[in-house]
Parts: structure tokens; sequence; C-alpha cells
């Protein structure tokens, strides 16, 4: 045994390195190569890496202990076998070879002489030898560029000859329990190079994967500037919430618009936030809710209070924030100033329901055209000479009356109109616009006909207001008609309703007009206002009615008023 041992040993001494490999058969030859494989490197100065399974390496410290003192056994490190080939997870080659990195590479580095003995393991399963082999071949590679000894050694029981056959090509040396040999299949060129390729490949990838992460990290900071200054810069208020829901951060416009600043609003629980009505609260769990399952809240309307108390109407959305792993971070809260859309909302409103100046006053002037049209008709008449002069003062009395009254509303202009209401007989209300209109009518070769079902319907309402609308309604018939013919005009009613219909026989609405129909200012005649039928409607709907038009074009138009009767109207 001696004589093998001499042969390591003089193997040891004489070469500066070489790469080994030891298939054993008898316990004891082998623990008596490896204590002489550490001894020799210990006279050598060298430090020794001993990766063996715990039993092993006992007795072979035991041995150890016999022949060396315990201080120099501290160049001696032990590697527990089972842990370095991780021989609980499948063999792999890329993981051998990062252990190797981490043990071998840092020495190297540092110009320190060692050498190491390695008892490889594995547990039976497919692929082994493949990935063995490649360890062993970047094992010699290392070995014979580095120049240090490495024993590699196998359980001849475990080895399979071809196993063994694969192994010799790239360890230069053959040991057994009994000689020392050098191997005749040890091919020290060709696959080599491929191992040495790989090496070269994995470095030039691991330099690859480090400009990559310093890109991906200049990315990552660029993008954490840019979502700074979208932040700080951003025109609506935004805040920023943790995990806990608690605010992170806000910025300078939630500064401006709310008068809190960052460091007073900074670590309050969301919910609590001085900006939010009491009644409001809730909102605060239910867009928790939605942001942490993933989604975003789409902006809805409501109210948040200034510093000074005052209410600011805002329209709030809120996003789930999430970190580089894409996991859930906190949320990001968006408080939009809508005050001002608000009020033009208001805006529009209001000039549609003309109870603006400017709206008014466009109105009334249009009132005052119809009843000065008729005293215009009526003065015609008179210089003509002809019927009851008597019953034209009248009505031309109470039709300058009318222009006082819308006068008179025109100082008013801003104010709403008083009105009062007065139980009237509906259809003499309609007889007396006819009287006023007929002249008109007849000079467009326009009859007027009346259909009354009831004669005394009466109706609590403005009277002025449902004459104007029936002026309105009969003057855009006999518009309709250049041509002349007829014009219905229908009183019914049901149990609760009252209907008023006027049925021309002109052109029809078409569709594009019938759309617009009500619309300010929109008309189709060279000296329209547009506003006939949108004021008609406004009065009829003031006093809870309906106005629907049938029209058919070429064949006429109908337009049906619909009104609650007295007994109906009271709830
Ligand atoms: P104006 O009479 O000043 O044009 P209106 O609001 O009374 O304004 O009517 C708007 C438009 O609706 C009219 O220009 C006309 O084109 C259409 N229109 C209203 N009534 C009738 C009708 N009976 N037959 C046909 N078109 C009508
Ligand atoms: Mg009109």
């Amino acid at each position: 045994m001696s004589d093998q041992m001499t042969q390591l040993g003089q193997l040891l001494e004489a070469a500066g390195g070489g790469h080994v490999l030891y298939v054993y058969e008898d316990i004891e030859a082998y623990t008596s190569q490896a204590v002489s494989f550490i001894t020799i490197g210990i006279e050598q100065g060298h430090q020794i890496f001993f990766i063996d399974s715990q039993d092993r390496y006992e007795r072979i410290y035991r041995r150890l202990r016999e022949c060396l003192a315990e201080d120099r056994l501290g160049d001696v490190r032990y590697v527990n076998s089972h842990e370095f080939y991780q021989v609980h997870e499948p063999f792999s080659f890329e993981s051998v070879l990062e252990q190797y990195k981490d043990l071998l590479v840092p020495l190297s580095a540092q110009g320190i002489s060692f050498r190491l003995w390695a008892h490889a393991e594995w547990t039976e399963q497919d692929g082994v030898p493949c990935e063995l082999e490649q360890v062993e071949q970047l094992a010699d590679y290392s070995v014979t560029t580095q120049g240090f000894f490495t024993v590699c050694c196998y359980d001849g029981a475990k080895l399979t000859a071809s196993m063994q056959n694969k192994l010799l090509r790239h360890h230069e040396y053959w040991l057994t329990d009994r000689e020392l040999v050098r191997s005749n299949l040890y091919a020290k060129d060709g696959p080599i190079f491929a191992a040495a390729a790989q090496l070269r490949d994995r470095r030039a990838q691991d330099e690859q994967d480090l400009a990559m992460r310093r890109k991906t990290e200049e990315q990552l900071r660029a993008t954490q500037s840019q979502l700074e200054s979208f932040i700080t810069r951003n025109l609506d208020p935004i805040i920023i919430l943790n995990l806990d829901e608690k605010v992170i951060r806000v910025n300078q416009a939630f500064e401006r618009l709310f008068g809190w600043t960052n460091e007073e609003m900074m670590g309050l629980k969301a919910a609590v936030m001085p900006i939010i009505p009491l009644d409001r609260r809730y909102e605060v769990p239910r867009n928790k809710h939605i942001n942490m399952t993933g989604r975003n809240v789409e902006g809805y309307e409501t109210i948040r209070y200034r510093k000074d108390g005052t209410p600011v109407n805002v329209m709030i959305s809120s996003f789930p924030l999430l970190d580089e792993d894409d996991q859930l971070n906190g949320r990001g809260v968006i408080v939009r100033d809508i005050t001002e859309r608000m009020q033009a909302q208001e805006l529009l409103i209001r000039t549609e329901k003309l109870s603006i100046a400017g709206e008014l006053a466009a109105g009334i002037a249009h009132e005052i055209r119809n009843p000065v049209t008729a005293v215009k008709g009526f003065l015609h008449l008179l210089q003509t000479g002809g019927a009851s002069k008597q019953l034209y003062f009248d009505i031309m009395a109470s039709e300058i009356q009318r222009i006082e009254t819308i006068l008179s509303e025109l100082l008013m202009l801003a104010k709403p109109q008083a009105v009062h209401y007065q139980s009237r007989n509906i259809a003499a209300l309609i007889r007396d616009v006819i009287t006023l209109l007929d002249a008109q009518a007849n000079l467009n070769n326009v009859r007027i006909l009346t259909d009354f079902e009831d004669e005394d319907i009466r109706l609590e309402c403005e009277e002025n207001q449902i004459k104007q609308v029936c002026i309105n309604f009969i003057k855009n018939a006999i518009e309709a008609m250049p041509e002349g013919g007829e014009l219905l005009i229908q009183l019914a009613r049901s149990q609760e309703l009252l209907f008023i219909r006027f049925i021309d026989q002109g052109g029809g609405i078409p569709e594009q007009v019938l759309a617009r129909l009500g619309q300010p200012f929109y008309t189709t005649k060279e000296k329209g206002t547009g506003l006939g039928f949108m004021v008609s409607r406004k009065i009829i709907e003031d006093h809870n009615g309906t106005v629907r038009v049938f029209s058919e074009e070429r064949r006429g138009t109908t337009i049906e008023v619909s009104l609650p009767l007295e007994s109906a109207k009271d709830e």
C-alpha cells in the first residue's frame, strides 16, 4: 500500500498539477491515499479542499490526527460532498459548476495555492453520466490551465465501465487502489476546447447579463424620475397611499387646491383625511377594495373639502400601484377639480331654461312680435273698413295690454316671471286666439277649423302663457302651408288629461329638423327666431304637461299638447 501512496506522493511532489481519476474499491486504501494527499499538501504549504462524505472524512481525520499536530490541520477545509453535489436534488452540471466557482475562484484570484480532493456523489437517475462528464471536462480545463492538483474519487462499485471510459478522457492520471498510471484515453485537445469555449461563453454571457442589468437599472431610474415629475408636476391633485392606506405623499396641485401641505397629510389614514366629508367616507374602503383586486376606479363625481371648509366638486379616480415585481404596493388617487365644469353645466341648463337675461330678452322680443302682428292686421282691416269695429278695438286693446305686460317683464329681465294660475275655460281661450289669428290665416288662404269634444273643460293655468302656446303652434301651422290649406284644432279629454291638437296639412317636418326641434334659435325660416317651439314646450312642461309631434312629410304635422286636468293636477 505504501507503494501506491508513494506513487501518488511522487506525482504530487514532482508535478505542478494534475487531474487524477481515482476509482477505488477498498475503503482502507482510499483512506491512506487521502491521508498522503493531505499531508504532502500541507508540507507544500497548500490550502486543501476536501469534499467527501461525513463518515469517510471522519475516518480520514482520525488517521491524520495520528500523524499530524492539530494546529497543522487548519489548512484543510472540509466540504460535505452531499451538500456540494446537492445530492437531494437532480444532478446538475450548472449547480456543481456554480459551487466550484464559489469555492475556488476567490482563491485563485488571490494567488493562493490549493489542491482539491473531491468524492463525486450522485443518486441514480437519468442523465447523470452526461452531466458528470461535463463537470469533469471543465474541471480538467481549469486544472490544466491553472496548474493545481485535483483528485476526483469514484466508488468503483457504483461506476459503470462506460462511465469510467468517459471519465478517463478527461483525467490525465488514473489511480486505483494499487497503481497510478497515465490515462491513454486522455484527450487533452479536442473536447477540451468545447469546454473552454463553454467557459468563455459563460463569462461573455455573465458580462452581457451584467450590462443588461445595468441598462435595466438605468431605465428603472429614468422611469422613476419620469414618474416622479409626472406626480409632482401634474395639474391634478394626486395622493399616493401605501398598503396600510396611509398617505405617503401628495403633490403640489393637491397642496394648491386643498390648502393642506404634504407634511400635514403624510401618515394620515385615507379614510380620515380632512378633505373627506363625513358622509362620503364610505367611498374610501369601497375604492380600496376595487384597487386591491387589481382594478381601477373610473372617475366619479363627489365632494371634497378645502382646509378652509369650502366644498370642491371633484372627479375621483384611483388605481393600484405595483412594485418592480408586479406586487401590489399601494394605490394612487387622482382628485380632479371639476368646479368649472360643473358651473359650465349649470350655465347650460339655465340657458336651456331661458332663465338667464339674454335668453329671456330674446324670448320676450319674440313674444312681442305676435301681438304686434295681430294689431297691425286689425289696423289694416280698419283702414279698409268692414267688420264690427267694436270687436276689433276690444281685441287690439287686450293685445296692447299684453305688450305692456311683456314690456314690464322685459324690465324685470332676469327675474323669473311671477305666474298666476287660474281656472280657465280652455275652449273659450282657444277661440280668443283663433279670433286673433284668423285674419292672418285668411291672408294665407288657411282655414282654421275646430273640433271641440267638450266646450266646458276648465284648466288651472296661466292664461297668457297657454294663449302664447296656441299662437305659436297656430303660427307654425299657417307658415307650414304657404299654398293654403286647413288647420284643424281638436280639443279632447280623457279621465285625467286634456288634449289640444293642431293638425295641419303642411309639408311635415323632415327628420333632421325634428331632431333639432326645441333647440333655441333653430329655424328653417328666413324670418324665424327658432324660439317658438322651445318656449311653448317649456310653458307646457311648467304646467306638468307634454308636447308630442307626429309628422309625415308632405302629409302634414300634428302637434299634440296634453295637460293634466284639475283633479289630477293636485297631487
Ligand atoms: P320658427 O317658427 O321661428 O322657425 P319654431 O321653434 O316655432 O321657430 O319652429 C322651429 C322649426 O320647426 C321651424 O323653422 C320649422 O322648420 C319647424 N316646424 C315647426 N312647426 C312646424 C309645422 N307645423 N310644420 C312644419 N315644420 C314645422
Ligand atoms: Mg314658430
